[in-house]
């Protein structure tokens, strides 16, 4: 049972236990990183068999507001970690009070909330493409006007892969707009962004430990469908200033947050080539699934690294690479992509195929 709570102070020795909210793939591969490296995980969230529950030492199936269970997870790890940011701020607030928690909830807060998240980065003086806030329909009216079509509505909270969003044009009824983005999230404020008409989506992915070291990845270029990332390519095909200053915005926002972990910034380069952060996300990214194969750390070695208080390793690129997701029934091809001796495949152990669920990936090297 471990003692401490509050900050770690010193490495988690082999053997310890990390704790991780969320069951997903990323838990998953994370989970698999830290085994690696000598360390139990046990696994936290609501669904039994779920991709992390089935390589972690320990699962606790239940709900994030179930404070007896998270009392007793607490009480069975030395760090807790989370591997998806729509984790309810309560849970990791009655959890920062009984163990280490790495990244803190401050992190969390910020990201898990698209008002506040562009809040943070324009304080920070990183920009973002323009937005307001809207409440309700009138705010949504005004936050129309002021920001000019056409834009896009999203809500601020529980969004992703495109879930929550509504384009609006100038002929859209904003009743039916508003309607449409509550039946994703019910009580959430909403927020109205100008569409950027960029040239290229990109993301970058920054570690950073508790001394204040940080190591970045070089940025990849994100081709996404139907809002969900199909491809990621890296090295993006950028300029190398355009490429340095990415991963300068990385850097100083994981600084700027005191972020202990991994910090994914999705960001638009427009063809005047600007640089605006979309969204951020403090844990293992599938843009980042590439450094699995192609790179000297993955991401999860080094998100474990980071929530374990060892030194980061090299984020060195050994070769070139293109990720492709598997989703829905394309990972019904996994016995044909696995005969290209070249293709890395990862399957996340999950049983229904639904369209557009992210069920594997596969990873092309390519040699330079
Ligand atoms: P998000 O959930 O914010 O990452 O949005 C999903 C995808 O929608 C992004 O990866 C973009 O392709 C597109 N998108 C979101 N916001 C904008 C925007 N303000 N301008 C242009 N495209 C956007």
């Amino acid at each position: 049972m471990p003692e401490l709570t509050g900050p770690l102070d010193r490495p988690l020795s082999p053997g310890a236990t990390i704790g991780i909210l969320g069951s997903g793939q990323l838990g998953r591969m994370a989970a698999l990183a830290a085994a690696r490296l000598g360390y139990r995980c046990h696994v936290y969230g609501p669904e039994a068999d779920a991709p992390a529950n089935q390589v972690c030492d320990a699962a606790t199936v239940a709900a994030y507001d179930d404070v007896a269970a998270l009392t007793r997870f607490a009480a069975a790890v030395d760090v807790v970690t989370f591997e998806f940011e729509n984790i309810p701020l309560a849970t990791v607030e009655v959890l920062e009070k009984l163990a280490p928690l790495r990244p803190g909830a401050a992190v969390l807060s910020i990201c898990q909330h698209r008002l506040r998240e562009k809040d943070f980065c324009n304080g920070v003086s990183v920009p973002t493409t323009a937005y307001r806030a809207a409440e309700d329909v009138g705010g949504l009216r005004r936050a129309v006007e002021a920001i000019g079509t056409p834009c896009i509505l999203k809500s601020a909270e529980l969004g992703y892969d495109g879930k929550g969003q509504v384009r609006i044009t100038a002929e859209s009824d904003l009743a039916e707009a508003w309607a449409a983005m509550r039946g994703h999230a019910a009580d959430a404020v909403g927020i109205v962004e100008a569409i950027v008409p960029f040239r290229m989506e990109i993301s970058a992915i920054v570690a950073r430990s508790a001394d204040g070291s940080v190591r970045t990845y070089v940025p990849v270029e994100n081709r996404h469908k139907n809002h969900i990332l199909d491809e990621t390519i890296a090295p993006a095909n950028l300029p190398d200033e355009l490429s340095d200053r990415a991963e300068a915005i990385a850097r100083h926002l994981a600084k700027e947050m005191g972020l202990i972990g991994l910090l994914a910034v999705e960001m638009f380069v427009t063809h005047d080539n600007k640089i605006l952060v979309n969204e951020l996300a403090p844990r293992p990214h599938n843009s980042g699934h590439w450094t699995l194969d192609a790179c000297v750390t993955s991401q999860f070695e080094q998100f474990i690294r980071a929530v374990a208080g060892l030194p980061l390793g090299s984020t060195e690129r050994l070769c070139d690479a293109v990720m492709k997701n598997l989703l829905g029934d394309e990972v019904n091809d996994w016995l044909r992509i696995l005969s290209e001796p070249g293709n890395k495949l990862h399957l996340y152990g999950k049983a229904e195929a639904r369209p557009g669920r992210k069920m594997g990936h596969v990873t092309r090297l390519i040699r330079r």
